[in-house]
């Protein structure tokens, strides 16, 4: 199956601003809501189609990357956690877009809350921030520390059920028209559908009991992890009021340049400068690596261009079998200067016929040598 654009989904074009875009998804959501299109297989598609397209466009990263890259800018790591979006994080991003809008009204409700398909209830919006990790860090896994300020329960805050709906979160209106008396089930407008209401509440807490509370969450970062992921720390993002059931911290990774080690998938790049003399006599170099430093030999001899590879001295998979290697290129580095007598001894060696190229076969060519890398 192909995917529609994004833009086409939420039928804007690629210049509108970000609350052209906002309000055209939030026509589509009200439009395709499940709420409105019970059982309705086709609008559910529709809805969470227009979600996707919502987180993307909706964050200036995700949406600069989309324009450059399409639909493949988050196909596997970078993606949704892997498979689509589901129900709960389309709602939990409800909070910020439509304030009270699917239920709200009543004077102590929670506005966001859904009723409709059997009683749901009413989760706490999620909450993102980015991590900034070396590469050593990400090689060897890490816990971090951060400060997040999410919304609680202020104390003192107490819930009872809601006397409109009796604790349902649904009120039953019968209308009388011409096939007769009809029956629907609609969200409570006093509770929005949570089923409860505010008892008691301190003064410096909101029209929902809650306060913002500065709280330090550790993450658990596994070795392994690649740029532009998205882990998911469950519940530590907004809570909800009463018996809600709260939100989640969304943590995207972004990995830190390293001064002198390249990332490229698993594998580590280093490339190592050695002087002429060094080159012809042999040597041992002192590297970085990503678990500190190891010497390594060069042998006699060694050619610039050549590739060590220190197996198993790159980053662990993110699935959790095998390590990448470290692939240090070799740069045999040539003075652009010299003074009269470092002249001369090169000329004398130029006409000796010991310096002339001679490859040998195990000197092989650069596109053996990538070829190698890659088996
Ligand atoms: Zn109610």
């Amino acid at each position: 199956m192909t995917k529609r654009d994004y833009y086409e989904i939420l039928g804007v074009d690629k210049s509108a601003s970000a609350a052209e875009i906002k309000k055209a998804y939030r026509k589509l959501a009200l439009k395709y809501h499940p709420d409105k299109n019970p059982d309705d297989k086709d609008a559910e598609a529709k809805f969470k189609e227009a979600a996707e397209a919502y987180e993307v466009l909706s964050n200036a990263d995700k949406k600069s990357r989309y324009d450059q890259f399409g639909h493949q800018a988050f196909e596997g790591a970078g993606g949704f956690g892997g498979g689509g979006m589901n129900m709960d994080d389309i709602f939990s991003q409800f909070g910020d877009i439509f304030g009270g809008a699917f239920g709200g009204g009543g004077f102590s409700g929670f506005g966001g809350g859904f009723g409709g398909g059997g009683q749901r209830r009413v989760k706490g919006s999620n909450l993102r921030i980015r991590v900034k990790l070396s590469l050593e860090e990400i090689a060897n896994g890490v816990e971090k520390k951060v400060k997040v300020r999410r919304k609680v329960q202020a104390p003192g805050t107490t819930y009872k059920t809601c006397s409109t709906c009796n604790g349902s979160g649904q009120v039953t209106r019968v209308t009388n028209t011409i096939l007769g008396r009809m029956q629907t089930a609609t969200t409570c407008n006093t509770c929005g559908g949570a089923g409860q209401t505010i008892d008691k509440k301190p003064n410096d807490a909101d029209a929902q009991g809650m306060i913002v509370k500065e709280e330090t969450v550790s993450i658990k970062i596994p070795a392994g992890v690649v740029d532009g992921m998205q882990l998911k720390v469950n519940g530590k993002g907004n809570e909800a009021p009463g018996n809600g059931i709260s939100g989640d911290l969304l943590v995207a990774i972004e990995e830190e340049t390293h001064e002198t080690l390249q990332r490229e998938g698993d594998n580590l790049h280093y490339d190592l400068y050695v002087s002429l003399p060094d080159a012809v006599l042999g040597t041992s170099k002192e590297i970085d690596t990503v678990t500190g430093k190891v010497r390594i030999k060069i042998e006699a001899g060694v050619q610039s261009g050549k590739i060590l590879r220190l197996r198993g001295k790159g980053i662990p998979s993110i699935n959790g079998y095998g390590k990448g290697d470290l692939l240090v290129h070799v740069n045999v580095w040539t003075p652009k200067t010299l003074n009269k007598q470092q002249k001369e001894f090169f000329e004398s060696m130029r006409e000796d016929d010991h310096f002339t190229p001679k490859p040998e076969s195990s000197d092989k060519s650069f596109f053996e040598k990538v070829k190698d890398m890659f088996s």
